[in-house]
């Protein structure tokens, strides 16, 4: 009869298929984290980002999240002068949520691209297709307007819908951000280096059929993402108005926290 192969032997195996995955693995709970994130932060949104940031708030002990600030949401909703907004942002900056800079107007308003491409984002892919002297000069003022009013250095930049034209690519580096994000990865844009890898958990609210998609998501992701060594969960306001959505968020960060703790995107910075 064959011995049955020790544990560390088993542990090897399970380190190579996880690999093989290219899923950052960790070895206890204390190396899992969590990173959370409210999208679409800004006047416009101000009653539905109040919900999230409780909601977020019972689940993490406290607002240990993170906020991506659009300076003037469709041209509709600026920062500037919304000064009952301002003081909000303050409070969340100072009492430790982290704030990225999240486009400037989130709308993708390049009349060379066609209606079908910006239909694929509802529109909302504001920097990608941007040149990169445009996407530079949007970053910069973002930040110069939200590090105005928050008095704090901002954590980085998320492009809106996660999408980056080659232009704002560049632009990144240029501007300095010390973190950017996409879909599938946390990046530091000085040299590229990758800081944390696995689809971020979220939901959408646009259709029917994207509600029940993003529903089967989170569900699967719930056990599938287990590996990971950081899970990225991110809420949008528009969830707020879809009960079955706010259920399934409250039941995947439920899963979350029971196994990882609740980290920040900073530390993505300090340990690299
Ligand atoms: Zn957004």
């Amino acid at each position: 009869m064959l011995p049955a192969p020790d544990r560390s032997r088993r542990g090897a195996v399970r380190d190579r298929m996880l690999s093989q995955a290219s899923l950052p693995i960790a070895g206890n709970r204390t190396e899992r984290r969590l990173l959370a994130s409210i999208h679409d932060v800004g006047p416009r949104f101000e009653r539905e980002v109040d919900q999230l940031a409780d909601r977020l708030s019972r689940h993490l002990g406290g607002p240990r999240f993170a906020m991506l600030v659009v300076p003037d949401h469709w041209g509709q909703a600026p920062l500037v002068g919304a000064r009952a907004f301002q003081a909000k942002l303050r409070d969340w900056a100072t009492s430790g949520v982290e704030m990225f800079v999240h486009g400037w107007t989130h709308r993708d308003d390049n009349p060379t691209k066609g209606f079908k491409a910006r239909h694929m984002t509802a529109g909302e892919g504001e920097f990608s297709a941007l040149p990169q002297a445009e996407a530079l000069r949007r970053m910069t003022e973002g930040r110069a307007l939200i590090e105005d009013i928050t008095g704090a250095p901002v954590a980085g930049f998320i492009a809106p819908a996660w999408l980056y034209s080659p232009g704002a690519m560049a632009a990144l580096g240029e501007a300095g951000f010390a973190m950017a994000e996409d879909h599938m990865q946390v990046w530091r844009p000085a040299d590229g280096a990758v800081l944390a890898r696995g689809p971020v958990v979220t939901w959408a609210s646009r259709s029917r059929s994207r509600i029940r998609s993003s529903l089967a998501f989170a569900a699967l992701a719930r056990t599938a993402l287990r590996p990971l060594g950081t899970l990225r969960i991110a809420v949008h306001p528009g969830d707020t108005s879809v009960p079955a959505l706010l259920d399934s968020i409250d039941a995947s960060f439920a899963a979350a926290t029971r196994t990882r703790a609740v980290g920040r995107y900073s530390d993505l910075v300090k340990r690299n």
